[in-house]
């Protein structure tokens, strides 16, 4: 618990432990649009060594493609099969599990990434980027046709998206409340801004109730997916990450080791706070250390 992963002989025998890394994105490789040190080396060494690697992010705003451009950006190798975000788990929750009838549509409150991931599995939208809302003394039009309401980041979200919303919610019978993260905050021009979480805790008020589902980290559904895709030994599986309520608890919650890196959101301080419950396995300063000499 909580061993630090200072010498190279520590790091290397971490990475001769596992077969398989969960890598959680923002605050392990990169910081927004800044990558790391010594990552893109780091990961070539991991796949040198023919372990497997798969990013696992909470960041609904982009389609897998769209991340797939922005590892290419930073010359870090990475396929469409190996990236799992909440924009993807959403789609895949709505069509694999509850089964999205085809005469029905998703409303969406959040970003490309959400309507391109839901087009991918045939899922029809509204909502999304091209909703600016409407004026102050429209009502909202009733729209049977709107099956479940997803919410995610949205930097364009306004009163008149919660509105209907909340109307599609209350007034369509069995109309699903997805919610793609539960992030409080994400990393955002050195600091922090608003998170998907904050985006619909509006909705959660008003409909006094919690969403019948949140598809992001720390819930299961995604380790679940990669399992049932590639069949992982949990054992030879390790989740690496920089926050300890979304990244370490999902590794905690399927039974994996964790490594928690400082990069990101978790001080030191806090990591090794007595106060502290959600302990990793392992911690390092910065991931980009795998590749120092
Ligand atoms: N949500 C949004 C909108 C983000 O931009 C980010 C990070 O950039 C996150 C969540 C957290 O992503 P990750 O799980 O990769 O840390
Ligand atoms: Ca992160």
């Amino acid at each position: 618990m909580l061993d630090y992963l200072k010498t190279k002989a520590e790091r290397d025998a971490f990475i001769d432990k596992y077969d398989n890394f969960l890598f959680d994105c923002d605050g392990v490789l990169w910081e927004g649009t800044h990558m790391f040190d010594g990552v893109p080396e780091a990961m070539e060494l991991l796949r040198s060594k023919g372990k497997r690697v798969f990013f696992v992010t909470n960041n609904s705003t982009k389609s897998r493609e769209a991340f797939l451009q922005k590892f290419k950006g930073f010359n870090v190798k990475a396929t469409k099969e190996e990236v799992f975000s909440s924009a993807f788990a959403t789609a895949s929750y709505l069509k694999h599990v509850l089964k999205f009838p085809e005469d029905k549509k998703v409303y969406i409150i959040g970003m490309a990434g959400i309507k391109d991931e839901l087009a991918a599995e045939g899922i029809r939208s509204c909502g999304g980027e091209e909703d600016t809302g409407l004026t102050d003394n429209d009502a909202v039009p009733d729209d049977k046709e709107v099956g479940a309401v997803v919410i995610g980041l949205d930097t364009q979200v306004n009163y008149k998206k919660y509105a209907k919303a909340f109307t599609y919610l209350t007034r369509n019978e069995g109309c699903h409340f997805i919610v793609t993260n539960e992030d409080s905050t994400y990393p955002q021009h050195g600091g922090f801004y608003p998170g998907a979480g904050s985006i619909a805790a509006p909705i959660i008020t008003a409909l006094g109730r919690r969403p019948d589902a949140v598809l992001g980290k720390p819930a299961p559904n995604m380790l679940e997916a990669i399992y049932a895709e590639y069949g992982l030994d949990p054992k030879k599986t390790v989740m690496i990450g920089d926050r300890l309520n979304t990244d370490i608890e999902f590794g905690l919650n399927g039974g994996l080791d964790t490594l928690c890196v400082l990069t990101g959101i978790t001080t030191k301080d806090e990591l090794l706070s007595p106060s502290n419950k959600v302990k990793s396995t392992y911690y390092m300063d910065s991931f980009g250390d795998f590749s120092n000499p």
